[in-house]
């Protein structure tokens, strides 16, 4: 583990491409050629740094592209995958095995959840979903079978921030990992510096920033890492979730503006965030200070990139909500659309797309209602005028 700034530690990490390239080359090749069966023969049994024997294994613009991952999460090691459910699955599958449970915050990106709730008891994997903030809970449901505390590190979409320090504490006193789902907060937190084992990404999101791709990333100990590309029993090797090497060529290119992007997004978010609570809404953002969470993520942040992108507001019922969508698309607020991390805005109905998979009693525990819209803040030079297209369209939907 280093104390250099992720963006930094990425930066000194210089790949050059096979001409002197100031980018790495991208091997546009599934399969690489042997000089003599011996090599062939001990690449089978276990990785050689440098040596590369089919691409479903690892092609070297992923492993350049998963390096640049591991500096960015101050881990020894990662692994790229196709998308971020992909990383979720394989990491599973490698530390539960059927009679295994896991505990895992109730508020995740819905995908997990129905990945959770739906999949894995097929495979004799059971999960109880906890108020993740709800540390004494927590520890009621660990029992001799749990090898799993999943979380991410700002839930999904109602903006809560895991005490990463404390799940480790839990996880260790039970022999489980800690498992945690950085996809919102890339450079802004480092979970694995505040205590996670494995930290996974949907690359899909801030880190590509483009939406031009789906794709993910787990980051670990060498030996995790290593243990999924196992030829005989690695769940990334043998479940076959490769990404593409011109995929990742392009998201590792996009890697590079990813600390300028973030603080842009946090500033944009933050503005807009404040500017809403003073017309009187509900908003919901860890960078306003009466955020319940506000003061342990300034513990957990690394200086300078703010508070993140993320906000949700609260547009009091299902029917504004309708009208407000279409209609801050119509004026140029940005995309009525799903995902995050663009560089354009985009918001949506959590309730009714990315979170739809979460059972109604736990919506409703939870506060996600059909009045709540996520949105996830873009780029946008001036953000002032952002704002006043959002009132704007607040104003034509009865809402101001
Ligand atoms: N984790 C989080 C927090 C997400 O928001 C998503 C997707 O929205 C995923 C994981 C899954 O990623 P992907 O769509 O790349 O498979």
């Amino acid at each position: 583990m280093t104390n250099l700034k992720p963006a930094n530690r990425i930066q000194d990490y210089l790949v050059f491409g096979e001409f002197g390239g100031v980018n790495p080359s991208i091997t546009d090749s599934s399969t690489f050629t042997f000089l003599s069966a011996e090599k062939m023969e001990e690449i089978f049994e276990h990785e050689i740094e440098g040596c590369y024997l089919y691409s479903r294994h690892m092609n070297p613009i992923g492993s350049f592209l998963a390096n640049n991952l591991a500096r960015l999460e101050n881990t020894e090691a990662a692994h790229v995958t196709s998308s971020g459910m992909a990383a979720v699955s394989c990491t599973i599958l490698d530390l539960c095995s059927a009679g295994d449970e896991i505990i895992s915050s109730r508020t995740i990106y819905g995908g997990t959840y129905a990945l959770f709730q739906n999949v894995l008891p097929r495979f004799g994997i059971k999960t109880d979903f906890v108020d993740i903030l709800n540390i004494e809970e927590l520890k009621s449901k660990v029992t001799g079978k749990t090898k799993v505390i999943y979380c991410e590190t700002i839930s999904n979409p109602m903006l809560e921030l895991a005490n990463i320090p404390e799940l480790r504490k839990i996880a260790d006193a039970c022999g489980a990992k800690l498992v945690v789902d950085n996809t919102f907060t890339p450079m802004l937190i480092t979970p694995y510096n505040l205590g996670a084992h494995i930290v996974i990404h949907s690359l899909t999101k801030y880190i590509n920033g483009a939406s031009d791709a789906v794709a993910g990333c787990i980051c670990a100990d060498k030996d995790f890492i290593n243990g999924l590309k196992d030829v005989n029993k690695g769940t990334a090797m043998l479940l076959g979730p490769t990404l593409d090497s011109l995929r990742a060529a392009s998201i590792l290119k996009n890697l590079h503006t990813l600390h300028i992007r973030m603080v842009q997004h946090s500033k944009n978010a933050q503005y807009i965030a404040e500017k809403l609570h003073e017309l009187g809404l509900r908003v919901i953002y860890p960078g306003l200070e009466f955020h319940p969470q506000h003061q342990l993520m300034e513990q957990f942040l690394n200086p300078g990139f703010g508070f993140g992108g993320m906000v949700t507001l609260d547009v009091k019922n299902d029917e504004i909500a309708h009208k407000l969508l279409p209609l801050m698309q119509e004026n140029l607020v940005g995309y009525f659309a799903v995902s995050l991390g663009y560089y354009k805005t985009l918001f949506s109905n959590p309730k009714h797309s990315t979170s739809s998979e979460i059972p109604e009693n736990i919506q409703n525990e939870i506060g996600m209602t059909a009045s709540i819209i996520r949105f996830s803040f873009g780029l946008d030079m001036d953000i002032e005028r952002t704002f006043d297209r959002i009132k704007e369209s607040l104003k034509e939907v009865g809402l101001i």
